[in-house]
């Protein structure tokens, strides 16, 4: 019988915890998408002077797995947590993004084109690792 409770409340714990984390984060999530997505517009358009490169849609994700990628088409996609990095490192994560339109792999071509606008993206990317620990974002950049 006892037993039988605890296992119980314990069940019930387990999914009163992973509602209020998903609550959070979605909260998180739309109180930090529009600046997320100023910021990226803004950014893009400012580098992008240098670049001159076509790109297509902007769009802002609520996702652990990246900071952002680029699709074949030239859509740029960003997690909403860049609005929360020093603005040197979601500078990065732009730059990197909008060079895969210029470069569509993680070549020493792809780089020098990074370089262009960021010298020292070596020191940036080094730092944007440390950052996806506190941000719970997997380190990868697409
Ligand atoms: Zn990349």
């Amino acid at each position: 019988m006892q037993k039988i409770i605890r296992f119980y409340l314990r069940r019930f714990r387990v999914v009163r915890i992973k509602r209020k984390t998903k609550k959070r984060v979605s909260k998180k999530y739309l109180e930090h998408k529009e600046s997320a997505r100023i910021l990226a517009t803004q950014r893009l358009e400012y580098f992008n002077q240098h670049y001159n490169l076509k790109f297509g849609k902007i769009s802002i994700r609520n996702q652990k797995s990246r900071w952002g990628s680029c699709s074949s088409k030239g859509n740029l996609n960003f997690n909403y947590k860049i609005a929360l990095l020093p603005s040197h490192l979601s500078d990065y994560v732009i730059v990197h993004e909008l060079c895969h339109i210029g470069q569509f792999n993680h070549s020493q071509n792809f780089w020098d084109l990074v370089g262009e606008t960021l010298p020292d993206y070596k020191k940036l990317v080094t730092e944007l690792k440390m950052w996806s620990i506190k941000a719970r974002v997997n380190p990868l950049i697409g």
